[in-house]
């Protein structure tokens, strides 16, 4: 037997036979010298192949918004955007005849080129997008050399598919049925494959370094899409856990999923708001369709991450009201840019001297990149403007000073485009520096809403993909739930609703602790409320309140995580982000 430790990318428990998919057999990409006289003719049959990519890709965008809705089918809008996107062509077009090289060498480079930008950037979102590139430039080289770029299609039954990187367009092509789970060595949890994965309930975990070369085709493997853990060849007792762990997680998949539409409270009736994170506009149908109060966190770093240029105010603006119109009921959180770190968009990029002078990330970013913030402001304050429903959320806030200088920003951009209502303003509670400024930053802030996944980065000292991997990295830290329970009361003092919108609120069990410790709204990725209302439903407030009272009082995450595991039946660690 052996293991292997991941991310997980998507939930979820299966068993099946290793299928190996190695990309690196298909033959190679002809490269030959052409003349000047047969560019013509060359960049011919690339436009054919573009547009036949164009048509499937268009049949699989429809397909896809059929089976699985606007968010997933958006993916391949992207595709097709980018298709047609005249400045990917042209360079392709402009290699044949510059470099006098035949169609499929001068693809291959302009994807490589094009990867290579991509994932020498920092930033885990944009590095990911080079999934999308290579799957794009493999549909068009489809459709010039004679290879299936859906070698894949015909699967024995459950069939763990064990790859380098799936693109998002494979994991559509799959013989479904037969697919177990999914196993990379690379891509994210952003990655649009991963993304899809989860649409389809397909348990997947990415990051297995050497995958490939370490799992023999027709292995037995026991894949655990919560835990991050592949087994190869299993013992017996391994089996036996894991069918445990799989038995308790169907079962309370089923029941989760019937309660979907009923409301979320306690076994004792105290109401707690299950609202939405989104990170793009076409995601918000999921409102509704997981029955959710509203949206608690909508993200807007893509519209600067993934564009060429400044996004303009109708840019912002388009994106807004599209949520707006989407949303049936209840708050819209919109979260102003939160770029900086690791998120420089890429037009800054190139302005090394500029982006080594911006060492500040979130709130203060904006505030030095003003322009960028008011551009975003005034689309937000124009779609607020007979809508009461949008807020606006201020990340990485750190104090009085950052606060007060937003809010008078705020206040100028609504002279300026002549409202007098301005939305709600609140502050994301998720540095050491704002629990050190509570009390200022609660007097000037309508509502807080507590990043989870920064705060507990920050307070420990941890690297940002390490928090909730390992016990000692993870919120149910007793400092970090201290940190949370102080913010919970002080806002309470102050009159102030509070938020958890960090990844943390989607664990179930975790979930039952913070509304233990008071906590009334939650906001998290639609596609995991389902089990935090199922188990909240279980429980009294009373019970809740005890096992805050314990963990607070506990010393170690492990006692923690300890209290947590009486809160059912199951096993220890099957939920909690330890
Ligand atoms: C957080 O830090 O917990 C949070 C919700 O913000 P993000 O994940 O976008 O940094
Ligand atoms: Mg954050």
């Amino acid at each position: 037997m052996r293991q292997f430790t991941g991310k997980p990318v998507s939930p979820g428990y299966a068993r099946g036979n290793a299928f190996l998919l190695d990309r690196f057999a298909f033959p190679m990409i002809p490269h030959r010298v052409i003349d000047a006289a047969a560019v013509d003719a060359e960049q011919t049959r690339f436009q054919l192949a573009v547009e036949r990519s164009v048509e499937e890709l268009q049949e699989l965008k429809a397909r896809v918004l059929a089976e699985l809705g606007h968010a997933q089918s958006a993916i391949f809008a992207a595709h097709l955007g980018l298709l047609r996107d005249q400045t990917f062509t042209d360079s392709v077009l402009s290699r044949m005849s510059t470099e006098l090289v035949n169609v499929e060498h001068a693809l291959h480079m302009e994807v490589n080129a094009l990867c290579r930008m991509l994932t020498s950037v920092e930033n885990a979102y944009i590095r990911e997008r080079a999934q999308d590139i290579r799957d794009i430039g493999a549909r068009v080289m489809k459709h010039l050399v004679e290879f299936g770029a859906g070698s894949c299609i015909e699967l024995p039954p459950k069939s763990v598919i064990v790859t380098q990187e799936l693109l998002p367009s494979e994991t559509m092509d799959m013989d479904r049925k037969h697919v177990a789970a999914i196993v990379t060595e690379e891509g994210g949890e952003n990655s649009h494959a991963a993304i899809l994965a989860r649409a389809l309930a397909i348990p997947a975990v990415t990051g297995i370094v050497d995958a490939t070369a370490q799992i023999a085709p027709g292995t037995e493997l026991l894949v655990d899409g919560e835990q991050g853990i592949v087994t190869a060849t299993p013992s017996t007792t391994a089996q036996r856990d894991f069918t445990n762990l799989k038995t308790h997680y169907d079962e309370d998949m089923s029941a989760a999923v019937a309660a979907r539409g009923l409301q979320c409270e306690t076994r004792d009736g105290t109401r707690v708001s299950l609202l939405a994170n989104l990170n793009r506009p076409q995601e918000v149908d999921l409102v509704a369709a997981h029955h959710l109060d509203g949206v608690g966190l909508f993200r807007t770093e893509f519209l600067f991450l993934d564009a060429m240029a400044p996004p303009s105010m109708e840019t912002h603006l388009d994106v807004y009201r599209q949520l707006v119109d989407g949303l049936q009921a209840g708050p819209l959180v919109i979260r102003t840019l939160d770029l900086g770190g690791d998120k420089i968009p890429p037009f800054l990029q190139a302005d090394n001297e500029k982006v080594s002078k911006i060492a500040a990330r979130g709130l203060r970013f904006s505030l030095i990149e003003r322009a960028l913030f008011e551009t975003q402001l005034r689309a937000i304050l124009t779609a607020a403007q007979g809508c009461d429903r949008i807020r606006v959320l201020l990340p990485m806030v750190l104090g009085k000073s950052d606060l007060e200088a937003a809010i008078e920003t705020i206040r100028s951009v609504a002279r300026e485009v002549g409202t007098s209502s301005v939305p709600s303003i609140g502050a994301m509670i998720e540095t050491p520096s704002a629990l050190f400024a509570l009390h200022e930053i609660l007097e000037l802030a309508e509502f807080v809403s507590i990043g989870t996944n920064d705060l507990t980065q920050f307070m420990l000292a941890a690297d940002r993909m390490d928090v909730g991997m390992t016990e000692d990295f993870s919120v149910l830290h007793p400092s970090v739930l201290r940190a949370i329970a102080e913010v919970v009361h002080a806002a309470g003092e102050a009159g102030r609703e509070v938020c958890i919108c960090g990844e943390a609120a989607s664990y179930p069990r975790t979930a039952c602790l913070f509304v233990g410790m008071g906590v009334r709204q939650l906001s998290m990725s639609p596609i995991r409320t389902a089990r935090v209302r199922f188990l909240l439903r279980a429980m009294t407030r009373r019970h809740l309140e005890e096992l805050a009272d314990g963990a607070l009082r506990s010393d170690t995450p492990a006692a923690v995580q300890k209290l947590l595991a009486g809160l059912t039946a199951e096993p220890v660690n099957d939920e909690s982000p330890s």
